[in-house]
């Protein structure tokens, strides 16, 4: 029996006259580089984040830079984010020429630490970007008060959490900005790339707007220098489909992540994902940690079964950030993380017999094989 990491395939089987309809009213309409589908998704996207707005643009990467640029955030001004992610993030705040600093993450729930974040703060602060991490939201409490004392902004990267909640309430919609990228492997994948800021601020929202689509605030009339990060229409169109089965998708990636929980419970050699208090999970990834990675990867290999490591390498040690001045136990809960770190299958048409075959591998590499 094979488990592939994630199946796109198996997702887009039973939508696929649905997708195609879809894509057929695009181009019958032919409204393809903004206009109505994108205007409908981002009305549809703001009410499932209970958020006033949603600016659709190219992608999660352009979502970050681009809010980073409505808040007037450049050279001279610091951001705050983890070591521990996508290097995205990171590309955001150096292409608006302000300076990225990291803070390390909580041992548990591999999201900001909120009692590390003070030590990254300095007057040239601006704005905290914590990352909800393989789709479990950043303790952002502790955060967004930090961000009241001193005036700071808090943007959510929510590339992986699409749904997640924190005490009940959607991510995205906790700080002042919430930046969400549709790449197809993602909770909410296009069939291409994609992203959104979803916010409760509307002038940001109109600063959004205008700086996706060249500045424009009416047809010709440049009001600022922007840029062209439009969303595409069939892209609209596809994810405004999507997100009607996202919270059912949502659900069957939990039950998967239980049935994985049950069978890694005492297991030595593994800790399992702990979901912090208050928190829905969305388990974009679920990744345990192992001590001897190697082993677990090749036994996992043997089996047919996909695995992945997310991250291997913390952001602060790739050679891109070296200039940022950071050395090896800097951060030392990410650093351990990356060492130990194995991503195992996870997508929502997994069956009960595909996660027992993993768990069977899983555990046999940890040494506790016949107590299955
Ligand atoms: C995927 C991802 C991004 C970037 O999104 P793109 O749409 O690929 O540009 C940013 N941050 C995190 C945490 C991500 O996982």
């Amino acid at each position: 029996m094979r488990v592939p990491f994630i199946d796109l395939e198996l997702q887009h089987a039973p939508l696929r006259k649905e997708l195609l309809q879809a894509i057929g009213d695009v181009i019958d309409a032919g409204t393809f580089a903004g206009g109505p589908f994108v205007e409908r998704f981002e009305r549809e996207f703001a009410a499932y984040c209970d958020v006033g707005f949603a600016v659709g643009v190219g992608s999660g990467t352009e979502a970050l830079w681009l809010t980073l640029l409505a808040m007037g955030i450049g050279p001279g001004d610091e951001v705050v984010t983890v070591p521990m992610g996508f290097p995205a993030t990171v590309e955001a705040i150096h292409f608006t020429g302000a300076k990225p600093v990291f803070v390390d993450i909580d041992q548990r729930t591999y999201t900001m630490d909120p009692t590390a974040l003070e030590q990254g703060l300095t007057s040239r602060t601006k704005a905290i970007i914590p990352v909800h991490l393989f789709g479990q939201s950043a303790d952002m409490d502790p955060i967004l008060e930090i961000s009241r004392k001193r005036g700071l902004r808090v943007i959510e990267d929510a590339a992986q959490a699409h749904g997640a909640r924190y005490k009940g309430r959607r991510v995205g919609s906790l700080g002042d900005a919430g930046c969400f990228s549709f790449y197809p492997g993602k909770n909410l994948g296009a069939l291409g790339e994609g992203g959104a800021v979803v916010t409760t601020d509307e002038a940001l929202a109109r600063t959004l707007r205008m700086l996706r689509n060249h500045g424009q605030s009416g047809k010709n009339r440049h009001a600022m220098i922007g840029w062209n990060s439009r969303m595409d229409g069939i892209q609209a169109a596809v994810l405004g489909i999507k997100l009607r089965y996202l919270d059912v998708r949502n659900h069957q990636r939990r039950q998967c992540a239980r049935r994985y929980d049950r069978g890694f419970a005492g297991l030595p050699d593994l800790i399992a994902p702990y979901v912090g208090d208050g928190r829905r999970h969305v388990f974009h990834i679920y990744a345990v940690r192992v001590t001897d990675r190697r082993r677990v990867i090749s036994e996992l290999e043997a089996k047919g079964i996909g695995c992945g490591v997310h991250y291997p390498t913390p952001i602060h040690l790739q050679p891109a950030y070296r200039t940022l001045g950071y050395r090896r136990g800097d951060f030392p809960v990410a650093e351990q993380c990356a060492e130990e770190f194995v991503s195992l299958p996870m997508f929502p048409e997994m069956t009960p017999r595909h996660s027992a075959h993993v768990i069977a591998a899983v555990r046999m590499a940890c040494g506790m094989g016949l107590t299955v």
